[in-house]
């Protein structure tokens, strides 16, 4: 069976904090593939991402060349609708929908969402969270500053959780089979979805300081992948994150 993670994010930019994480999930889940899906708009992020979606877009993609098994996807892109300009993307209408795709083809596919324990321990607020959790497995990668002890206080009550045995560490885990997981979610329709902690990854990163950086004119090419931090360099995209983006 094909293995496929969905991992989504404003990518404004895209760092290797990110390709570091999508590399130990890829490493210890065997995925084929992990789908770099940059946002439009996130409800729960506030103004940001101030960044145009198609400079967000191309420098994910541009990251994605690092590994094989990495794409760039178009899943979470803008989706205007004649009624309603400002609704947002909710993950679990984008999960839903990739749901829909993968069933439509020939070959079987777990489905799994990769996201930082920032976003995790965020996740009862996300849209339908309930709903949302029942839809994929999860693997949660370790984040500086946040904690995954608290990874189950984060859960909505609707949903039940189990704690899983296990015998090993995940990131240790190199063969076809899947690692024990850590939790076991029960849903009100009787399904059950897992949930694995990558605990091991320190990477102190984030978009936020690297567009402060970037802001005040400074490229830390050693917290960007090459081509991006040459994509940036070129278009001056985040001369001033306080100004319309040029492509507008
Ligand atoms: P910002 O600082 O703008 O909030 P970010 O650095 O958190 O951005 P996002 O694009 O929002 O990056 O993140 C996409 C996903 O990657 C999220 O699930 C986030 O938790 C995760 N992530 C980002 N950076 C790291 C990191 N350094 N370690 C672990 N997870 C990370």
């Amino acid at each position: 069976m094909r293995r496929i993670a969905f991992f989504g994010g404003s990518f404004d930019p895209p760092h290797r904090g990110h390709l570091a994480i999508a590399t130990a999930a890829a490493d210890c889940f065997a995925l084929n593939q992990v789908l770099f899906a940059p946002a439009d708009r996130q409800p729960l992020k506030g103004k940001y991402p101030a960044t145009d979606f198609l400079h967000r877009y191309t420098m994910t993609a541009l990251a994605a060349q690092a590994d094989p098994r990495f794409l760039p996807s178009l899943l979470d892109a803008p989706q205007r609708n004649a009624t309603d300009d400002t609704r947002p993307n909710y993950t679990v209408e984008t999960l839903a929908r990739l749901r829909a795709l993968l069933a439509a083809e020939p070959e079987p596919t777990a489905l799994f969402t990769l996201l930082g324990a920032d976003s995790w321990l965020d996740i009862g607020r996300w849209f339908q969270a309930p709903r949302l959790l029942a839809l994929t497995d999860w693997i949660v990668a370790a984040r500086p500053g946040f904690l995954l002890a608290c990874a189950e206080a984060a859960l909505p009550p609707e949903v039940k959780v189990e704690r899983n045995q296990r015998s090993n560490g995940a990131a240790n885990h190199s063969s076809s089979a899947l690692p024990a997981c850590d939790l076991i979610l029960h849903h009100a329709d009787a399904t059950a979805t897992r949930v694995w902690f990558l605990p091991h990854l320190k990477e102190d990163i984030s978009a936020t300081d690297l567009r402060a950086a970037l802001d005040r004119g400074q490229i830390d090419r050693e917290l960007l992948p090459a081509p991006v931090s040459d994509y940036i360099a070129k278009t001056g995209i985040y001369r001033s994150i306080t100004q319309e983006s040029s492509l507008r």
